[in-house]
């Protein structure tokens, strides 16, 4: 039946594409979006166009940041930036900052290292975390990976990617639940965790 709706049908596989929208529920987006006026799909298209344009990376820390402003972690003086909390994707960041408990400089990797999944060192951020320290601002590096053997995996390499620097090196509290990971931790659990972190 979909062979004879080509709009439809392009519209679907686009949907397809993007991650972490279930595969049973591209058909009630695509409805949603077929049911909006003129104007609602205007101002939508719009909207994420112009974010798609005026949102950046920050070369430092590799979090979102407007083109046209600063860093709300790296430029913002009421942020301790003597410690840097290393986590894996831009999520785990907002869950650590939900926290509210947390108030130093972040550095987001990118990803875990998983072989299965083709990821390897070569994707994640390591040498400019690296190159952060050369300035010898940073005392403090919190490893805040996930608890599962990728986050393990990626905590050992980026810990021994910093061999030779003067940096201190911590780890998230164990006693989180095996295979957590941080976005869906509860914020005092995160925030034990990251006031308990150990040597690693
Ligand atoms: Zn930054």
């Amino acid at each position: 039946m979909i062979d004879q709706l080509p709009h439809l049908s392009q519209l679907l596989k686009q949907l397809q594409r993007v991650p972490y929208l279930a595969s049973k529920n591209i058909y009630r987006v695509a409805h949603h979006f077929l049911s909006l006026s003129p104007e609602q799909m205007r101002q939508f298209c719009e909207v994420l166009h112009t974010a798609h344009r005026e949102l950046i990376k920050c070369p430092r820390c590799c979090a979102w940041q407007e083109r046209a402003g600063n860093c709300p972690f790296c430029d913002s003086l009421r942020r301790d930036q003597t410690i840097i909390c290393v986590v894996e994707t831009w999520h785990d960041l907002l869950a650590v900052e939900k926290t509210g408990g947390y108030k130093g400089a972040y550095h987001v990797l990118g990803a875990a290292l998983s072989p299965l999944e083709g990821i390897g060192p070569e994707h994640l951020s390591v040498a400019q975390l690296r190159s952060r320290l050369d300035n010898g601002t940073c005392r403090e590096i919190i490893l805040a990976c996930n608890q599962t053997p990728e986050g393990d995996a990626t905590a050992s390499y980026v810990a021994r990617s910093l061999d030779g620097t003067e940096v201190a090196i911590s780890r998230l509290a164990r006693g989180l639940p095996v295979g957590a990971t941080l976005e869906y931790m509860d914020k005092l659990t995160l925030n034990k965790a990251l006031s308990e972190r150990r040597v690693f």
